[in-house]
């Protein structure tokens, strides 16, 4: 059994949170594979030492001031490795040398894992690997997952235990590339999938994915068990925990995801799985939302017999760059759900490239729409759900704008109101888990 373990950035802001870290890691020899995060915040009001060395970096390559912020982000490290018998100096002094010299924004930002990696290394005694030796971008930027694998592979295969910094690589001329934000989750999901772990442990500060957003729900339920497809789903609709792009490497390879908190290890977390037969708890898995959709409406009479006539709208977004999220039709209406904020800039020429490309009788725009996705892999096949999701929107007194279920029956996405948007989502909560309970 070989599991690979990720530690977030609040996992890790801290002595204190260290040794927490150190006793779940060391409670099961299994864990041998660690990735850990740049240090995060320590409370609400605190900085992540991933945003301090940007601004350091900023201010160091072009001449301004930086050695204040850098002498804060060398004490955030010397409270973390007070104790231990670890020099990070020569580090410090490397670091500030390239970034006077303007080495890149991308190699100033991975000096908090590289340097969270030492001290994950020095304190447990597992050997330390740099992430540049063994993941790899290519000249556009583009992550590498072939040759990343073999390397990684082989590199890991007589390596018992090792610590690999997250967020960051290398490209080919040896300069310093990273992940987007949040990125260290795909470092632990790249490993995984190299060295065929059994497990990928992604440990942070919550007991697992939540079946909605607390700022919306007090207390929501955490979700013990969510499929890859499911969780793509609630992901792209906002919903936080994991990178995007961390569920690809692992699921090619069918390796579970769990993520835990690393405050309370005793809790179970979620699940993530390819597929499952166990029967999830509710009927709905997660809520997920989000503001800011607007519709275009177009109206044209017997539209229905005009062959090639969603196309040709379809190709007037495409010429502006424009992906469109949903798209219900009637029999002479047609809607194109966007994000307000990549269509307004060209509102008008799609409206005059619309009346251009199939004459319509009328284009009408809406904006301040809400979309919210039901999702769950128990819809299949249940009957009902639609009509208990509808009734209490209905008792809530909310007009639903839109109804999108796919063929997959795995979401219903629901259009309404921005304003409407929380109390959609609480009357869903209601009904399918308050009521459950
Ligand atoms: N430290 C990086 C960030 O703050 C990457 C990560 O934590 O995953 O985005």
């Amino acid at each position: 059994m070989k599991k690979v373990v990720k530690f977030g950035g609040s996992s890790l802001a801290s002595a204190r949170q260290f040794k927490k870290v150190g006793d779940i890691i060391r409670s099961d020899k299994t864990r041998r594979y660690v990735i850990p995060s740049a240090p995060g915040k320590r409370n609400s009001k605190d900085e992540k030492v991933t945003d301090m060395l940007y601004a350091c970096y900023d201010a160091a390559s072009t001449g301004a001031s930086y050695k204040k912020i850098l002498e804060r982000i060398r004490s955030r490290y010397m409270e973390i490795i007070d104790g231990l018998d670890l020099n990070l100096d020569h580090e410090f002094d490397r670091i500030e040398e390239n970034f006077v010299k303007g080495i890149g924004r991308d190699y100033a930002a991975s000096r908090g894992e590289y340097l969270n990696g030492q001290i994950m290394a020095a304190y447990l005694g597992y050997e330390f690997i740099d992430a540049a030796e063994v993941i790899f971008f290519d000249e556009e930027g583009n992550f590498e997952a072939d040759s990343t694998n073999q390397e990684l592979s082989e590199r890991l295969e007589h390596v018992e235990r090792a610590v690999i910094p997250g967020f960051y690589g290398s490209m080919h001329d040896g300069s310093i590339k990273t992940f987007s934000r949040g990125g260290s989750d795909i470092t632990g999901s790249i490993v995984a999938r190299a060295i065929h772990a059994d497990m990928y442990e992604n440990w942070t500060d919550v007991s697992g994915f939540l079946v909605t957003d607390p700022r919306i729900v007090e207390n929501p339920a955490v979700i013990e068990t969510i499929t890859y497809k499911e969780l793509r789903e609630l992901a792209y609709m906002g919903a936080g925990v994991l990178h995007e792009d961390a569920i690809f490497p692992v699921r090619k390879e069918g390796i579970p995801i769990n993520i835990r908190n690393t405050n309370r290890p005793e809790d179970k977390g979620t699940l993530i799985v390819e597929s499952t037969c166990r029967k999830p708890r509710y009927t709905i898995t997660g809520i997920a939302g989000r503001k800011g959709f607007c519709s275009v409406n177009i109206e044209k009479a017997m539209m229905n017999a005009e062959v090639g006539f969603g196309r040709k709208v379809l190709q007037v977004f495409e010429n502006y760059g424009i992906s469109f999220e949903h798209m219900p039709s009637g029999i002479d209406t047609m809607s194109i759900m966007l994000h307000q904020d990549e269509f307004e800039e060209y509102e008008q020429s799609v409206i005059a490239g619309i009346h251009r490309a199939v004459h319509p009788d009328a284009v009408e725009l809406e904006s301040g729409l809400a979309l919210i996705a039901v999702v769950g892999r128990g819809m299949k096949a249940t009957r009902g759900t639609a009509g208990r999701i509808f009734s209490a929107l209905a008792h809530a007194r909310i007009n639903v704008k839109m109804i999108d279920q796919g063929s997959s029956e795995l979401n219903i996405i629901i259009g309404v109101k921005d304003a409407d948007f929380e109390q959609a989502i609480q009357a869903i909560y209601n009904i399918f888990i308050l009521a459950d309970m």
